[in-house]
Formats: structure tokens, C-alpha cells, sequence
């Protein structure tokens, strides 16, 4: 039984695009040593985020924090000598966090911005005005109407709406 929900969640990584090869992983900690992130917290650790998942601990991977905190360098999967693409892998991850609704406050955020102003960060008078100074052209309104219309055909603003803040 345990073991049937091990391989139920490596099932259904490798389903996903960008999960495919997590499997191929035999632990050698390539991944971790190269990792910028790795490096800079104790929280982050490519490795263990793979050996979590492929020991079917689902919640504790997609209700956690880690998987956010990678910076999808690519340096872990340019040098792994299994050819995980472990980056994907994570990308993978965050997929179904998101589906399942555990989307940190700060992403939640950032697809408000883009909905709602079709730019992750509001451009600010004092910008504007900057930019002019430098003698840089003004910045072009962003389409909002054909934003928001690819936006919903693709489900994202109910998908990244679904729970708010599950993880900080
Ligand atoms: S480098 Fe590749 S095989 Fe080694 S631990 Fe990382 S993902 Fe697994
Ligand atoms: S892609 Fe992510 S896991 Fe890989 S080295 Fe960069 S920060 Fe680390």
C-alpha cells in the first residue's frame, strides 16, 4: 500500500511535462553542490527535493515552500550526469501545486498585477518620468484586452485565484 503511493506520485510527475526524468535520479548530489540556492539556504536542496518526491511525499512537497525557492538557473541540469532535467522537474511541481491551489501569496500577487494591469510591477510617475529624463521612449500601453482574453482561455486566472497564500 505504501508503496503503490510512492509510485503513484513518481506516476504523476513523470506524466507531467517537464517531469519525465525524475526518475532517472540515483542521488548523487550533483544537483545540490551546484546549486546557487543550495548555497545560500538550508531550505533549498535540489537532492532532497527529489528524493522527497520519489518517496511519495506529496504534501510535503507541494504544500511546502522549497520548490518556490529555485531560481531556475539550469545549472543543476546542465550538469547531471542522469540528465534529469531537474529544473523541469520542479517546474512540474509548482504545475500541480498550483492546481491543487497551494500558490504563495507572492505569485498570487504578481497575477494580480498582470491581470489587472497586463505588467508584474506598476510603472510609477516618478518611472515615467526617470525615463524621459534619460531620453528613453515612453512605455507603450500593454494590450490588457488581448492579455486578458489569452489569459482565460488558458485558465490562469482561475487556476492561480483557486487558494490564496497556502505557503508564505
Ligand atoms: S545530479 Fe541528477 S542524479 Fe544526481 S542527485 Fe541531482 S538529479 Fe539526481
Ligand atoms: S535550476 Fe534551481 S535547483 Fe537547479 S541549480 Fe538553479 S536554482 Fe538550483
Amino acid at each position: 500500500m505504501a508503496e503503490e503511493k510512492l509510485l503513484d506520485f513518481a506516476r504523476e510527475i513523470t506524466g507531467r511535462l517537464g517531469g519525465e526524468t525524475i526518475t532517472n535520479c540515483y542521488q548523487c548530489g550533483t544537483c545540490a553542490s551546484t546549486c546557487p540556492v543550495a548555497r545560500t539556504t538550508e531550505r533549498y536542496n535540489p537532492r532532497q527535493i527529489l528524493r522527497l518526491a520519489l518517496l511519495g511525499q506529496r504534501d510535503e512537497i507541494l504544500k511546502g515552500d522549497a520548490i518556490w525557492l529555485c531560481a531556475s538557473c539550469y545549472n543543476c541540469q546542465e550538469r547531471c550526469p542522469q540528465k534529469v532535467e531537474i529544473a523541469d522537474v520542479i517546474y512540474a511541481l509548482r504545475n500541480i501545486a498550483i492546481q491543487e491551489g497551494n500558490t504563495p501569496a507572492i505569485y498570487t500577487d504578481f497575477a494580480t498585477a498582470l491581470i489587472s494591469e497586463g505588467r508584474l510591477a506598476p510603472i510609477s510617475k516618478f518611472l515615467e518620468k526617470k525615463r524621459a529624463e534619460y531620453g528613453l521612449p515612453a512605455i507603450k500601453p500593454t494590450g490588457l484586452e488581448a492579455l486578458k482574453k489569452i489569459l482565460a482561455a488558458t485558465g490562469f486566472d482561475k487556476i492561480v485565484f483557486k487558494k490564496e497564500g497556502a505557503t508564505k
